[in-house]
């Protein structure tokens, strides 16, 4: 019984003018000055989203056009017979179709068929199609000849919320009106006065928060206004309004703010706790804080601020939040805020999936500053991944030949199937004149590409510089003795079945100076196996050539361009058949998969 006197329904208060219609001054005016001036086309075109006045404009129009007594800023004047059949939707000059649930050829030919009957009293005939995009493709044929060409007495009204789904040829026969969403601060007059006719105490927090639920519709706005006031006699507050709308105190959130900032991880996880034991979802919690996120963003620039969409008197706490917290953090936090909304609904264990973007939350600071070195936010875009360390590569225990900024080279030929790569070294010293002329053989060949050009350049570069440091305090190394120590390591490893000793006995040796020396291979799969026993090769070199500075580069050079000791040219043939010698497997591979072989 009680209830019953606080129903405010959006029916009662759906405006009668079209001053009453709230947050559409724009569209109004305009229909105002076309009545008095009676430059109303015959079809309109009424787009906006649901809920904001499309069809109580597209009715107050009907009502207008037709009254009799037309006041002189073009309103009706609500107590002729007309209006008054309209105030109590007797009307017989106003139509309306929902396209969304009639939007057949039929339905349409019957609206056609009605349109070409004279109004039996009242000047219009206003037919209002609303959802029109709706309408099937056949349907909408259908109507245009009559939108072409209609009886003066005919106007039409087409309203939609999309409406780029609207075909050209009757958005051209159309003046298009576009509705704006509703602002939450004309909602919240609008509630207010209704409040105060209705004599219904409501606190205007209350009444924001509910503009803000309805997102710019008021239709919705009208209908939570009545169900909490039946809800709660008659008596709206911020808490009972919240409690009703499944909405969470923004409060909740600037404590979760403040347990991310601290990193205090239990307890924002016992802080969810508490909001789950009040019923609220997983998915109401995301959403809600990535709102709230969103919001202190918004405070971080002050002239942005005016779009802050809140509680009036949660602003200014808004505002000074913001100022403390960076803006990357609540990027990224939004961004885990975002990821896991998205993977809610597919996520088994949805009370785990919150808590663990809570967890990245608690963490996000701390990873942040990792990231960008601590030495300031902005590089970091997104962390949602688990945290990562820093690392320093591992300094083999061989001395690699050193490189100079600009001499490291890895070059590799367009055809991929060679490749070289030259560690350029300034470190050497006291090359001979000897080792020189060795390579020189290298240098002449004929280069394979621009790039292995440049390579060579940098290697005469560096011969000449080099060959200015020489200076003999020790005699330089021998060819013969490193091939012998070399053959020995090789042997070494043969013995132990060494998968490596194969690539050992196929590089070619080139000493570069007194201490150097290049152990080229052919490919990298070769490289890859001396470069497995760098750090005993090394030492066994040190010690049996009993040189302590003795230094390698291990370089793949296409074959043809090793200079071989004994310059052996293979055919393909021939060097199939030095592979199965070494390799009897592949053979065996051929035979097997039958293989053919192309040589
Ligand atoms: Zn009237």
């Amino acid at each position: 019984m009680q209830e019953a006197k606080f129903i405010v329904s959006a029916r009662k208060y759906r405006p009668q003018t079209f001053d009453t219609v709230v947050g559409q001054g724009h569209i109004t005016t305009t229909l105002k000055n076309a009545i008095r001036h009676r430059q109303l086309g015959h079809a309109f075109l009424f787009c906006g989203p649901r809920g904001v006045g499309k069809t109580t404009c597209a009715r107050i129009l009907a009502k207008t056009i037709n009254c009799e007594n037309q006041t002189k800023e073009g309103e009706a004047c609500d107590t002729c017979p007309s209006c008054k059949s309209f105030n109590d939707g007797a009307s017989m000059n106003y139509f309306e179709l929902d396209a969304a649930s009639n939007n057949s050829v039929d339905n349409i030919r019957d609206l056609v068929d009605q349109v070409r009957f004279v109004p039996q009293s009242g000047r219009y005939k206003v037919y209002v199609i609303d959802e029109v995009h709706m309408l099937s493709q056949a349907a909408f044929n259908a109507f245009l000849k009559t939108l072409e060409e209609p009886p003066a007495y005919a106007k039409f009204i087409l309203a939609t919320t999309e409406k780029h789904k609207i075909l050209p040829t009757i958005l051209s026969r159309c003046q298009i009106f576009d509705f704006k969403r509703i602002t939450t601060n004309d909602t919240v007059k609008h509630l207010e006065e209704i409040c105060e006719k209705e004599a219904i105490k409501a606190e205007r927090t209350a009444l924001q928060v509910i503009a803000q639920k309805s997102e710019g519709c008021m239709r919705d706005a009208l209908s939570i206004l009545d169900k909490i006031v039946s809800f709660t006699a008659g008596e709206l507050d911020y808490a009972n309004t919240l409690e009703h709308l499944n909405i969470l105190d923004a409060e909740f959130y600037f404590k979760l703010l403040q347990c991310m900032q601290e990193q205090d991880l239990s307890g924002a996880m016992l802080l969810y706790d508490e909001i789950n034991r009040k019923g609220f979802e997983g998915d109401v919690v995301l959403n809600g804080f990535a709102e709230f996120i969103r919001n202190l963003l918004v405070c971080k620039d002050e002239k942005a601020a005016g779009l802050l969409e809140v509680v009036e008197s949660f602003k200014d706490k808004y505002v000074s939040t913001a100022k403390n917290v960076s803006a990357p953090l609540l990027v990224s936090a939004l961004n885990i805020l975002n990821e896991t909304e998205i993977n809610y609904k597919a996520a088994r264990n949805k009370r785990l999936h919150v808590e663990l973007a809570i967890i990245k939350l608690c963490y996000l600071q701390q990873a942040i500053e990792i990231s960008s070195g601590g030495s300031g936010l902005s590089k970091k875009k997104r962390i949602d991944g688990p945290v990562a360390y820093k690392t320093k590569s591992i300094t083999p225990f061989a001395p690699e030949v050193k490189t100079s900024p600009g001499a490291k080279l890895i070059i590799e030929t367009s055809s991929a199937e060679l490749s070289i790569a030259k560690e350029a070294t300034p470190g050497y010293e006291k090359p001979t004149a000897a080792v020189t002329e060795k390579i020189t053989p290298v240098q002449q060949a004929p280069a394979k590409s621009t790039r292995i050009t440049a390579l060579d350049k940098i290697r005469q570069q560096y011969l000449s510089d080099s060959a200015e440091l020489m200076e003999a305090n020790e005699p330089p190394l021998a060819q013969e003795s490193l091939m012998q120590v070399w053959g020995e390591y090789t042997n070494l490893i043969k013995n132990e079945k060494n998968p490596a000793s194969h690539s050992f006995e196929v590089a070619v040796l080139r000493i570069i100076d007194g201490d150097s020396f290049e152990i080229v291979v052919a490919d990298f799969i070769e490289k890859q196996f001396i470069e497995k026993e760098r750090n005993r090769l090394f030492e066994f070199l040190q010690n049996k050539l009993d040189r302590k500075n003795i230094k390698f580069a291990l370089v793949v050079e296409e074959k043809e361009r090793i200079i071989h000791p004994d310059e052996i040219v293979l055919s393909s043939k021939e060097q199939f058949q030095k592979m199965i010698e070494t390799y009897p497997m592949v053979l065996e591979l051929k035979n097997r998969l039958k293989l053919d072989l192309d040589y």
